[in-house]
């Protein structure tokens, strides 16, 4: 059956623009059914099989619910996950078609979905039926401030132990920003403890003792450098994804089989 390949991030970091270079990337040899779930977007600069667009309406959504943006975004999302059963019945059949890999693009704003019922249910149904893992994308020249980098990383964090799924940071835009900094910050404590003592903020304090707590977060981090503008890393990015799914197998498999 296909490897899932959920693709999360903060709004802007570049989700859509990772997902068009990836399955480029990835075509010849795993030949990626490609799923867009922002129901927001105005355009994907991809060939989607399965759009939340074309089953839903966000904008007569709100309109008729009289919601706001992100009360749209998420009653468009409930309304696609009561058809739950049918996606990933689509997702068995592409994979009994070929495609090696379905990836999965989502909602702009981050907690749209991991944050609702509906991002859980698609989650959990995917990672009982298919070898499933997390690409959290992360844009490097935005988290080039020490706070922001770890409102960055405590938000990763987050997902990881909420979804227990094979984790993989992309450090995108780094044809902006090298991702070295990076790296530094998250293998030398007193790297990061430097950067931050520059910024003399208030949150200072509960920020040196959140990267302490981190560091067994970082032990563990697959991370990779990536342009999503230009696609540099993506070879070696491909790699890592196979490693990740490597992991699902070997460490999480057997936990989400228990829950079926
Ligand atoms: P999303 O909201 O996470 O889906 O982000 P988008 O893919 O829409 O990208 C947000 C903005 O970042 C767009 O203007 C992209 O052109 C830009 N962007 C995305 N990836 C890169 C990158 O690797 N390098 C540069 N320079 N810009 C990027
Ligand atoms: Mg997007």
């Amino acid at each position: 059956s296909p490897v899932c390949i959920l693709v999360l991030g903060m709004a802007g970091s570049g989700k859509t623009t990772f997902t068009q270079k990836l399955i480029q990337h990835a075509q010849e040899k795993f030949n990626p059914y490609v799923v867009n779930l922002d129901p927001a977007c105005r355009e994907v600069p991809y060939a989607a099989h399965v759009d939340i667009r074309d089953t839903v309406n966000y904008r007569e959504v709100m309109k008729q619910y009289q919601l706001g943006p992100n009360g749209g975004i998420v009653t468009a999302l409930n309304m696609f996950t009561t058809k739950m059963a049918q996606f990933a019945e689509l997702v068995r059949r592409a994979g009994e078609r070929g495609h090696k890999w379905c990836v999965i693009d989502t909602p702009g704003q981050i907690e749209v979905f991991t944050w609702s019922a509906s991002g859980s249910i698609i989650t959990e149904g995917l990672a009982t039926m298919f070898p499933t893992i997390v690409i959290y994308v992360m844009d490097v020249e935005r988290s080039a401030c020490p706070t922001t980098f770890m409102s960055n990383m405590l938000y990763a964090c987050s997902i990881l132990y909420k979804t227990r799924l094979p984790f993989l940071v992309a450090l995108n835009k780094i044809d902006l920003k090298d991702c070295g900094f990076v790296m530094d910050w998250m293998t030398d404590f007193e790297a990061f403890q430097e950067a931050q003592e520059e910024e003399h903020s208030f949150v200072s304090n509960l920020t040196r003792t959140m990267s302490l707590t981190l560091d067994t977060f970082y032990e563990n981090l697959r991370t990779c450098g990536v342009s999503a503008k230009t696609g540099v890393g993506f070879a070696q990015l491909l790699a890592k994804i196979l490693e990740s799914v490597d992991e699902y197998e070997t460490d999480f498999k057997p936990v989400y089989e228990k829950k079926r």
